[in-house]
Formats: C-alpha cells, sequence, structure tokens
C-alpha cells in the first residue's frame, strides 16, 4: 500500500497483479498467433433497413488458441496495440479480407462492401494507404467494395492526418465509417471535418431504444445529424424486432445485430447473399 501524500490511496491489490499477469501471458502466446493459424475472420451481416437484403459485411477478428481457448477481440486488441503486435496483425487480417474477397467474388457472392476495423495506431501511422494499394493491385475491381471502420477517438486524436488519410482512401475509392459514433468525448464539428462516408451508432444507444426516451432522441438526432452532413448511418447491436422497427422509423439506413445475423464464417455469409440475390 502506498500513501500519496494526502488522502489518496494506491493499493495493488490480487486483481491487479492478475490482470497484468493475463496481459503478458496474451503478449507471448499473440507473438505466435499468427504463423501458429490461430486467427481467423468471421463475417457479420449488415442489412438495408428498407429491403433487409444483405447489402454488406463487417470483418470481426477470433483468436482461438489451444490452452487459453477463445479469446476475444474486446480482450487481445488493446493487448495487440499496447505491445504493437497490432501492426503484423492488421496487416494479416487486411490481406486475409482481400483474399476472401477475391473468392466471394469469383463465386459472384462478394457484397457490395466488406468492412474491417483498423485500430487508432494503425489508422495515425500513415503507410496504410501505401499498403492497401499494394494488396489490391493485383485486383483493383476490388477497391469499391472495400470500407475501413475507424473509431471516433483514434480520428480525433490527430484530426490533422485523420483527415488526409481519409481523404487518400476515398480517392482510391474505398470508403470510410466513423465506428463507435457517440461512443466517445468528441465534438460534433469534429464530424463535420472528416470525410467519412458513413457513421456507425454504438451498441450503447441501439440497446435502450425504444424504451428509453433519451435514448430514442440521441438516436434519432444522430441519423438527422448524419444525413444532414450527406453521410450514411448504420445501427449496431440490433438484437429485437422493436429495436429495428424504431431504427427504421427514424431513417437509420443500414442495420446490423444478432437480430439479423451472428458474425459467421464466410461459407455462410455466402449463402445468405446468394440466397437473397436469387429472383
Ligand atoms: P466493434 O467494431 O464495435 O464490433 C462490433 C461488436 O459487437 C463485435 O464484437 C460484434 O460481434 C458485436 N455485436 C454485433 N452485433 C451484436 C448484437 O446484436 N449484440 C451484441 N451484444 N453484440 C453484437 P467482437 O467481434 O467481440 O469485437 C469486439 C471489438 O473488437 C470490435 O468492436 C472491434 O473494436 C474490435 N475488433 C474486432 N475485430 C477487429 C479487427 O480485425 N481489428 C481491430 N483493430 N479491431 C477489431
Ligand atoms: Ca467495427
Ligand atoms: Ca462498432
Ligand atoms: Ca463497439
Amino acid at each position: 500500500v502506498q500513501h500519496d501524500g494526502g488522502n489518496a490511496v494506491c493499493f495493488y491489490t490480487p486483481e491487479m497483479a492478475a490482470a497484468a499477469t493475463r496481459r503478458m501471458l496474451l503478449t507471448v502466446h499473440l507473438t505466435h498467433a499468427i504463423e501458429r493459424n490461430e486467427m481467423y475472420l468471421v463475417y457479420q451481416p449488415i442489412v438495408d433497413a428498407k429491403t433487409g437484403r444483405v447489402v454488406s459485411a463487417e470483418a470481426l477478428l477470433r483468436w482461438n488458441h489451444e490452452s487459453l481457448g477463445a479469446v476475444s477481440p474486446g480482450e487481445f486488441i488493446p493487448v495487440a496495440e499496447e505491445s504493437g503486435l497490432i501492426v503484423p496483425l492488421t496487416d494479416w487480417v487486411l490481406s486475409t479480407a482481400i483474399g476472401q474477397m477475391m473468392r466471394w467474388n469469383a463465386e459472384g457472392v462478394l457484397p457490395e462492401r466488406v468492412f474491417l476495423n483498423i485500430s487508432g495506431q494503425q489508422f495515425l501511422r500513415g503507410n496504410l494507404t501505401l499498403r492497401l494499394e499494394e494488396l489490391l493491385s493485383g485486383c483493383p475491381e476490388l477497391r469499391p467494395h472495400l470500407g475501413l471502420e475507424i473509431t471516433e477517438q483514434a480520428a480525433v486524436r490527430d484530426l490533422k492526418v485523420a483527415v488526409k488519410t481519409l481523404g487518400e482512401l476515398s480517392a482510391l475509392g474505398i470508403q470510410t465509417a466513423i465506428d463507435d459514433f457517440g461512443s466517445g468525448y468528441s465534438s460534433l464539428s469534429y464530424v463535420q471535418q472528416l470525410p467519412v462516408a458513413k457513421l456507425k451508432i454504438d451498441r450503447a444507444f441501439v440497446i435502450d431504444v425504444p424504451d428509453n426516451p433519451k435514448s430514442n432522441a440521441l438516436v434519432r438526432a444522430a441519423v438527422g445529424m448524419a444525413h444532414g452532413l450527406g453521410l450514411t448511418t448504420v445501427a449496431e447491436g440490433v438484437e429485437t424486432v422493436e429495436q429495428r422497427d424504431f431504427l427504421v422509423s427514424v431513417g437509420c439506413d443500414l442495420l446490423q445485430g444478432y437480430h439479423f445475423g451472428r458474425p459467421m464464417m464466410p461459407d455462410l455469409l455466402a449463402d445468405m447473399v446468394r440466397e437473397q440475390r436469387q429472383p
């Protein structure tokens, strides 16, 4: 126990020690995860709110370690960011997803857009555009099918770099979305400055509609503001019919959540797309 002069006391609890040990363990195992084929991508459908058809998908990373079992991205992504392992990991996500998109394209089941998550660190590093150009050089036809999700916090951390990178990506035909909108501390004036095409409304708001009038007002305002700025809106975490109906009623453009489909293996997503394309 450390006494901090005044009346503030800092404890190192056994829980904190355990958490540090766990982070260290994850870092060690994460170093080998790619070469040991422990990583894979699942894809969650994103549907058109008006028609209910699957138009896009979000790629989500999964890690299955032989002794740790399934570790959630909510736990290992922050560890990867802290350790710098996010750089090779993101590269793996980009090349794996693009490879998958090529196969889907060949089978005629490529969604309009496939969105990948880019961590703030990776986004602000500067060579993301170059790397994507390189990966897409053999398959330029995929460019208009690729989308990137960047969190609000990342974009706001270095607005200048963010504006530049987002501009470069859009020049390549790659669409960008602000992820987890509303969950951060950023002000609306930032969003206006960011050249993005989509706004993803955080699940934290969606979870409370339509029973919480305040959440309803916030979601309605976010959709209205996005449309006013010429942006498309996506609501994430849609689990119920009531949530869906509310989001449709306020004009949200795209919907994503367990109600429409969980993150799934690529073949299952292809089946969904194929079924809906049949006349
Ligand atoms: P996110 O980008 O906000 O992704 C949405 C999360 O919500 C996913 O969790 C998804 O499985 C979950 N979700 C979708 N619909 C529902 C629903 O109806 N109800 C509930 N309760 N949850 C729903 P997941 O896959 O565990 O990913 C967590 C976070 O990890 C992601 O949040 C993202 O920030 C990060 N992440 C995942 N994959 C990657 C990746 O490839 N790269 C990076 N940098 N981050 C990733
Ligand atoms: Ca996301
Ligand atoms: Ca999100
Ligand atoms: Ca989130």
